[in-house]
């Protein structure tokens, strides 16, 4: 294989101060928020190395090289990068070797490889062991810009749609216990409703409510309160199934969706929590008047008890009172005529 940079670099005449970045690959729209992309140039030739580096600085990008698929890997373990280009052709540890250590990284780097034509099976090859694109030697330089630029793009877009979910995810939270918050609960039940209804399928709901808490936080302190809040997300977490929607409802209140079971399994669910919560320890519960802190739950069955949202809240929330008035550390099924 010819390694004479002539015959590797095809300069096109119009190699001007023309970038990328005039063809509309601005790096800021591709989701980098202004950081740098950083980028490993990976080849055995001095004289290669240094014409990425030029071509590829001038798009703005930050740049790291390595003599050896050794160096490259010992890079890519110390630090972060966002692209590595890489020769397939080298000493010791080859180009195929890079695209395989870059896939055990613990973070996305997006490979690509630079090979002859003579060597097309092995940059076929190297796709298939992930790496994303290649690029034939001779090169062509808007070609080099345009694959790294379109890499950049692409991994620019899968960034924010990740962020995007991160973020959607994050406005559905309550920021102290890390369950769903009050108007995401109302969204999910009210959904799960609607279905219950198209299924002809139950929907039951759990309220729920610390007992005394007002004492909990007069004596220790509204800190130790939050602290008791936290672990009671927890451990409501913890006893119920992945299909429920565990809520903070507000204050020291919380809410359990149970979709499709019966209403007599929702209240063994709700008594084994009550148990539960009794047992578990809570630091400072022994100021309480019964000297654990405990929980009174309301529970109520769409469409048995209820025929829409506001009802079923409404009957689970009369279902509550009940256990409260009962004496607490109790569970108190909704008793009454449908709530229409
Ligand atoms: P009951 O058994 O009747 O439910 O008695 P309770 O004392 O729990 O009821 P009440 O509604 O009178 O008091 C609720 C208390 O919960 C008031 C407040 O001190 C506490 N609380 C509500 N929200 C928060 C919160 O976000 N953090 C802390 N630390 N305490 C809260
Ligand atoms: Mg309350
Ligand atoms: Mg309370």
């Amino acid at each position: 294989m010819t390694k004479g940079i002539g015959a590797q670099l095809i300069m096109p005449d119009h190699m001007n101060k023309k970038t990328v970045r005039d063809e509309g690959y601005e790096l800021e729209d591709a989701g980098s928020r202004g950081r740098l992309i950083k980028l490993l140039i990976v080849d055995d030739e001095e004289i290669m190395r240094t014409f990425l580096n030029e071509v590829l600085r001038e798009e703005g990008y930050e740049i790291q090289l390595a003599a050896s698929g050794r160096e490259a890997v010992d890079l890519l373990t110390a630090s972060t990068f966002d692209i590595v280009l890489t020769d397939i052709v080298m000493p010791e540890l080859d180009g195929l070797g890079v695209v395989a250590a870059a896939k055990e990284l613990p973070y996305e780097v997006d490979v690509i490889v630079m090979t002859g034509y003579a060597s097309m099976e092995t940059a076929v090859e190297s796709m298939k062991l992930g790496a994303v694109d290649y690029i034939t030697k001779p090169f062509n330089i808007d070609q080099i810009r345009i694959i790294v630029a379109n890499r950049v793009k692409e991994r620019g877009l899968r960034q924010q749609a990740a962020e995007g979910e991160f973020y959607k995810e994050l406005s559905r939270r309550d920021g102290l216990t890390d369950l769903y918050n009050h108007r995401f609960f109302h969204q999910i039940l009210e959904t799960e409703i609607s279905r219950a209804a198209r299924y002809e399928r139950s929907v039951n709901l759990l309220m729920i409510d610390i007992d005394t808490f007002k004492h909990f936080n007069d004596t220790h302190g509204h800190p130790a309160g939050d602290k008791a809040l936290k672990q009671m997300g927890h451990t409501l977490q913890r006893a119920s199934r992945s299909c429920d929607y565990v809520a903070r409802y507000g204050g020291e209140e919380f809410a359990i969706i149970v979709p499709e079971i019966s209403g007599d399994a929702a209240l063994r669910m709700a008594e084994r929590i009550c148990t539960l919560v009794d047992e578990t320890e809570f630091e400072g519960e022994e100021v309480l008047p019964l000297g654990r802190l405990t929980i009174s739950i309301g529970v109520a069955t769409f469409p048995v008890h209820a025929s829409s949202k506001s009802t079923l809240i409404e009957a689970a929330d009369r279902a509550l009172y009940k256990a409260k008035a009962a004496g607490r550390n109790r569970v108190m099924v909704y008793e009454g005529d449908t709530v229409n």
